[in-house]
Formats: C-alpha cells, sequence, structure tokens
C-alpha cells in the first residue's frame, strides 16, 4: 500500500506542483487544515487581495465613474468570458459572464423552450438527483409556459430520447455522487432525437477538458452551457457565473429579433442611446441584463487565470489526470483504511465516469462525522441525506494532503469522536 512518503514523492514528481504558489495558503497549512472542498467553494487566490484593492483605491476611489472607459470596466466581463471561453472549448464572443448560474440557466433555458416552441414537443427532461436549483428554474419555467419537467434517473435518460422531449438538461458532473455523463455522447443521442440539450459545467468547468463542441462531432455539439465561478474556477463566494449559446442558436435570434426574458439595458443593441423601445444586443450579449458587478468581476477573473496557467505546463488534460490519480488514491485509502466503518463509496469507480471529487455514504452518521473531520482540520462537506463529499482540486490538492486527511478521517472514525453531540447540531450551510 501507498505510504505517506511515496505520496511526497509524487508531489515531487507533480507537474503542477509550482501552480500552488498561486493561492495564499500560508495560513491554512500553519493551522494544519486540509480543503477537499474547492468543488464548491475555490480557495483565494494571492492575486485577488491586491486586485480587488486596486479596483476599490484607484479605479473606484480616484478613477470614479471615469473608470466604465478608462479602467475598461464595460468590457471587463467579456473579456472574463473570453479566458472562460477557452476552458470550455468555446470561441471568443460566445461565452458571456454575468449574474448567478441559476438565472443564467433561466435564461438559456428560455431560449431552449423558445425554439421548441415551434415544434410539438414540450417535454424537458432532467435527473432527479441533478442540483436543485436546476430542477426548480426548470419546473418553474416549464409550468409557466406550456412545457412538463419529467425527472428520471441517469440510466433512464437513453430511453427518454423520443419525439416528445424538447430539451435535455442535464449537469455534466453530479454534485452529490460525483458521476460524470459522456458529454458528448449524449449530446448526439439527444439531438438525433430532434432535443436541444442543455449543460451545466457547475462542477466540471476548470476541473477537466470540456469541449462544448465535441472536437467537431457530427451532431455532438452542445446547444446551450452554463457554469459557475466560485468552484473550480476560484472566483470567490458568489461569484458571476457563465453562459454559453451555439452560434447557431444566437445568429437564428439575431435574425428573429428574439429576446430573452430578462431584457435588461445592457443587453440592448446601443445601451447609451436609452432608446425607450428595447433592441437586443447581436449573438450572445442581449443574454447580458444589468449592471456588472466589478468587485466580483476583478476577483473572479483572478480566479480564473490561476485556471488559465496551468497551460504553460499541459493544460487542463493534465490537470485532469491529477483529479484522476487524486481521487484514485483517495479512494484506495479510505477503502483499506476505513473499512468496517459502513462507508460506501457513491463515487464511479471509473475514472471516465466520474469528475473531480469523491463521495462516501454513511447510512446514519454522515453529518456528525463530517463535522468531526472539519474539527480534525479536514474540510469536506455533507449533502444530505447521507453524502460525505471531498472534492480533489488539483491545483493546490497535493498528494500528501490526501494521505493526511484519510489518516485523520479513520482516527475520527476508529475513535468514534464523532458521536459527540456538539457535531450532530446542524448548522445552515452543511
Ligand atoms: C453550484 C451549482 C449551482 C449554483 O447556482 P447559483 O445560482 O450560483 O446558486 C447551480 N447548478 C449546479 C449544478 C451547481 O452545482
Amino acid at each position: 500500500m501507498m505510504t505517506r512518503d511515496d505520496c511526497a514523492a509524487r508531489d515531487g514528481a507533480d507537474p503542477l506542483a509550482p501552480l500552488r504558489q498561486q493561492f495564499g495558503l500560508e495560513r491554512v497549512d500553519r493551522e494544519g487544515v486540509i480543503y477537499l472542498d474547492g468543488n464548491s467553494l475555490g480557495v483565494l487566490p494571492r492575486a485577488t487581495a491586491d486586485r480587488v484593492r486596486q479596483v476599490v483605491e484607484e479605479e473606484w476611489g480616484a478613477g470614479l465613474i471615469r473608470s466604465w472607459n478608462q479602467a475598461g470596466w464595460i468590457t471587463l466581463s467579456q473579456h472574463i468570458a473570453d479566458k472562460i471561453a477557452r476552458l470550455v472549448g468555446a470561441r471568443p464572443g460566445e461565452v458571456i459572464v454575468a449574474d448567478s448560474t441559476s438565472i443564467n440557466l433561466y435564461k438559456v433555458l428560455s431560449a431552449a423552450v423558445a425554439i421548441a416552441t415551434q415544434t410539438d414537443r414540450r417535454r424537458i427532461v432532467s435527473e432527479r438527483t441533478n442540483f436543485p436549483t436546476d430542477l426548480y428554474i426548470a419546473d418553474t419555467l416549464a409550468r409557466s409556459l406550456g412545457f412538463e419537467l419529467v425527472l428520471v434517473e441517469a440510466d433512464e435518460i437513453a430511453a427518454r430520447l423520443d419525439d416528445r422531449l424538447a430539451i435535455l438538461l442535464l449537469t455534466h458532473v453530479n454534485y452529490r455522487t460525483g458521476r460524470m455523463h459522456r458529454m458528448a455522447t449524449i449530446t448526439r443521442a439527444a439531438r438525433d432525437a430532434g432535443a436541444l440539450v442543455i449543460w451545466d459545467l457547475a462542477h466540471s468547468a476548470g476541473a477537466m477538458p470540456i469541449d462544448l463542441y465535441a472536437g467537431g462531432a457530427v451532431n455532438a455539439a452542445a446547444d446551450f452551457a452554463v457554469g459557475c465561478g466560485y468552484k473550480y474556477l476560484n472566483g470567490g463566494p458568489g461569484a458571476p457565473a457563465f453562459a454559453w449559446a451555439h452560434p447557431r442558436h444566437t445568429a437564428r435570434m439575431d435574425k428573429e429579433g428574439w429576446r430573452q426574458p430578462l431584457s435588461g439595458w445592457l443587453g440592448h443593441a446601443a445601451p447609451f442611446e436609452f432608446t425607450p423601445d428595447y433592441r437586443p444586443a447581436p449573438g450572445m450579449a442581449r443574454f447580458a441584463c444589468g449592471t456588472p458587478p466589478i468587485l466580483s468581476l476583478a476577483a473572479l477573473e483572478c480566479g480564473v487565470d490561476t485556471v488559465l496557467a496551468a497551460e504553460q505546463h499541459g493544460g487542463l488534460s493534465v490537470i485532469r489526470q491529477k483529479s484522476i490519480a487524486l481521487a484514485g488514491l483517495f479512494i484506495e485509502l479510505v477503502e483499506s483504511r476505513c473499512a468496517g466503518h459502513d462507508l460506501t463509496l457513491v463515487t464511479p469507480r471509473e475514472p471516465d465516469q466520474r469528475g473531480s471529487q469523491v463521495s462516501f455514504a454513511h447510512e446514519t452518521a454522515g453529518y456528525a462525522i463530517m463535522q468531526a473531520l472539519i474539527a480534525r482540520g479536514v474540510i469536506g462537506d455533507f449533502r444530505a441525506p447521507d453524502i460525505l463529499r471531498f472534492g480533489l482540486t488539483p491545483l493546490y490538492t497535493r498528494f500528501v494532503d490526501v494521505w493526511d486527511a484519510v489518516d485523520r478521517l479513520e482516527h475520527v472514525l476508529a475513535s468514534g469522536e464523532w458521536r459527540e453531540p456538539r457535531f450532530s447540531v446542524r448548522a445552515l450551510v452543511t
């Protein structure tokens, strides 16, 4: 079995190791904290505080309103969007950065529904275990526009690709189990069945190579996508999110003058003409709504840059290789060292079927075990009803971190310290 020295040797040979310097983890390291929750909130990049301070003190404090032009505030979101495009296989101008994932999903789903309304298909299919906000947004939109939302298990999706299906709405990597869909294969099957496909990349963008165009394969390019700025993109709590539409759709929107439902002034073709009538901006730009949050965008750019920095070290494919290795090690160590403590692996064992997290179920005490583990300095999280979730983020998670985390997990389980009543007190955020 792997020893801690073996893990240290792997860190020594890790081509991504220098990238850990991009993050201000000194205090976290000094306090002995091992952070395995970067899939939920990425860590703070070293550059962020100075950049945000510069925006506050110089651009806002001294530049005042002039900074919309002089500091490039008005084009900042598009500048960042073009960087994110590189991470998801999209082209410049095709991605926008704005609002939250929930809101962006509302906008692109509205676009898909508008297209589907021109057919007699009225069904949206998603996964029962999809992240709830996606389901809530889809359900409300479906109800208001005469569509139905049908929820199925992952292995039932193929059977639902029929002539009633209008839109297939899936999250690439499941937030609870870490199970990953074969994006190109499912997209092609759904599109061959005449449906539109929307991908939520919240748990995959920045963690692995993503190719919305499926390498140009016939009928395998996605229709729409959304994703999150504060997970693997390290953009900070509540960071702006992103959205993408295939250019065949935006071209048609241009032709038909289609407006997205949140038709605010910054999605207007000429906001500073201040006309009373709405005229959508061309292409993806119509999906903007109101004034962008400049402080949050400044932080988001620093986060996105930490991922793009990997391009010098092999890029997302090397990130993916390390992610697979970290998760494989985590699974191996937990199963060997924590055997007999009723933890059941719920993440697929096959690397090509999982994202960058590992989840274990514990039928009765998942929450308490996670709280006791956090008290021991290993930060993962808990997802009701029974999931202990561990995110593995190759830019800053080391092999020794995995070893130490499992060492502490074994201690928490073997000592039974998770049984202390304080570990069962539920906080607002789990
Ligand atoms: C994290 C996540 C979201 C977050 O949505 P917000 O609008 O940022 O709260 C949405 N969907 C999925 C699948 C997620 O994992």
